[in-house]
């Protein structure tokens, strides 16, 4: 039986994070993180109160066991309030990468790092992107190299990685994963955590980026960095394999932020036209722009009814073991689709605004500089997306790559 409808939790935690962050998280608030270029300690505090953090973790390690459609419901109704996505990039990276860290985890990683990022007082990132490219993971320069007390000694560097500055902050750290045998290509790679406060990791820099300023993109270096056994993330040579179960979760999170904000635009576009007037009668009364609401609901109600399937799939495949690769062709279908669908929003909606759109008086140009955050990477590029769906359509032998 199909049934389409959210259960009474879901609903009830949707209605309990929006009332949170209406009060919490105003746009005049984004507006000033985006100025400010970070997010308030209250805010990270307060989303760790409410359960918002790890919420996909089990209730021990300081989650509440949080199902995929929820997790996804959190993200979409932060992308609603925070158009930037700055927060919900805090939010989604740790609920995704967190859920893999911490189920791969030791005693001791969870004890240090996870259960404090779950109170807001951590932050657990993903440090897989090299100076060298960021799509082709196989192709990665770490190495891992075991050291005399059993475990890893790991030198080489990553960049473009969200949240560096408040992992230093925070005394976090990163899933990082590398090559203990190049010659076994992805299937010589071993995962590790690396706290970012740790002998030999020295942080490069934040870059300057167009969007999503209140929360850092920067890079690290890591040099001997002689990581415990303990620190290890899963079996050796592994580590290709829970870099893309972490990449599959967060994914899906980060569409649903996209609708979120999407809706948002959307929404700040039709208050706009009901008011302004032009030629004698609002906006809104103007078939072309209705035509072009029109084109933009009947698109977001078809890929916000993709992400919210393919959250329900992530939740069959914790569940009952959901073939894997028809989910990555979802996932991908969803990283692709949802982004492009906010920018193609967020631009749309600012073109009914006319000059005022082009202001900074305006919101949403926040929301157009941190879409495209989503458009070009972070957690996989279009055309990656598009190599995914095409190979888990037609097969692997019209698309290797290698
Ligand atoms: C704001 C931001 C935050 C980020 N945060 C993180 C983070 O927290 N952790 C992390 O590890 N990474 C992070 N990234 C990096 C992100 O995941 C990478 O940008 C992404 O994986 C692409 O890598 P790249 O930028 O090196 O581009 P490249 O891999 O160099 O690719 C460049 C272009 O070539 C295209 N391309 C590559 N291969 C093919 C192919 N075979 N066929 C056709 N086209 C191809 C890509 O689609 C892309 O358009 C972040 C990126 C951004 C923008």
């Amino acid at each position: 039986m199909v049934d389409f409808s959210f259960s009474e939790e879901q609903e009830l935690f949707r209605e309990a994070v929006r009332e949170w962050l209406s009060k919490n998280l105003t746009l005049e608030q984004v507006r000033e993180n985006d100025t400010n270029h970070e997010l308030p300690k209250s805010l990270i505090k307060g989303m760790g109160d409410l359960g918002l953090l790890l919420l996909t973790l089990p209730e021990e390690d300081g989650g509440s066991d949080a199902d995929w459609v929820t997790a996804t419901i959190g993200a979409e109704e932060l992308g609603y309030a925070d158009i930037s996505v700055a927060s919900p990039v805090f939010y989604l990276v740790q609920a995704s990468w967190g859920y893999v860290i911490n189920k791969l985890a030791s005693e001791t990683v969870k004890e240090k790092y996870i259960r404090r990022a779950a109170t807001g007082n951590g932050f657990i990132g993903i440090g897989v992107t090299e100076p060298g490219g960021g799509s082709d993971v196989a192709g990665f320069k770490t190495t891992f190299k075991p050291n005399a007390g059993g475990g890893w000694n790991i030198n080489g560097e990553k960049c473009y990685i969200s949240g560096t500055a408040e992992a230093a902050e925070m005394d976090g750290g990163y899933f990082v994963s590398g090559f203990n045998n190049r010659d076994a290509g992805h299937r010589g790679m071993t995962a590790a955590f690396v706290p970012i406060n740790y002998e030999g990791v020295e942080i490069t820099k934040r870059f300057d980026n167009m969007g999503r300023m209140a929360i850092s993109t920067g890079g690290f270096k890591m040099t001997d960095v002689n990581v415990p056994a303990d620190y290890q993330l899963g079996e050796t040579n592994r580590g290709f394999y829970s870099t893309m179960e972490g990449f599959d979760a967060a994914r899906v999170l980060v569409s649903a932020s996209c609708i979120g904000a999407a809706e948002r635009a959307m929404n700040l576009g039709m208050d706009y036209i009901k008011e302004r007037m032009a030629f004698g009668q609002p906006l809104a009364k103007y078939q072309g722009i209705q035509f072009d609401l029109a084109d933009m609901v009947a698109h977001h109600e078809a890929i916000k009814s993709l992400v919210y399937r393919t959250a329900w799939m992530l939740d069959k495949k914790y569940n009952e073991g959901f073939d894997a690769l028809e989910l990555a062709k979802y996932i991908s279908m969803c990283k692709y689709l949802a982004p492009h669908h906010a920018l193609d929003t967020f631009r749309r909606v600012l073109y009914w605004m006319g000059a005022y759109g082009y202001t900074k008086e305006c919101p949403l140009e926040m929301g157009m500089r941190g879409v495209m955050s989503y458009c070009i990477g972070a957690e996989g590029s279009a055309n990656i997306q598009k190599i995914v769906i095409a190979r888990e359509t037609m097969g692997r032998d019209w698309t290797k790559t290698r």
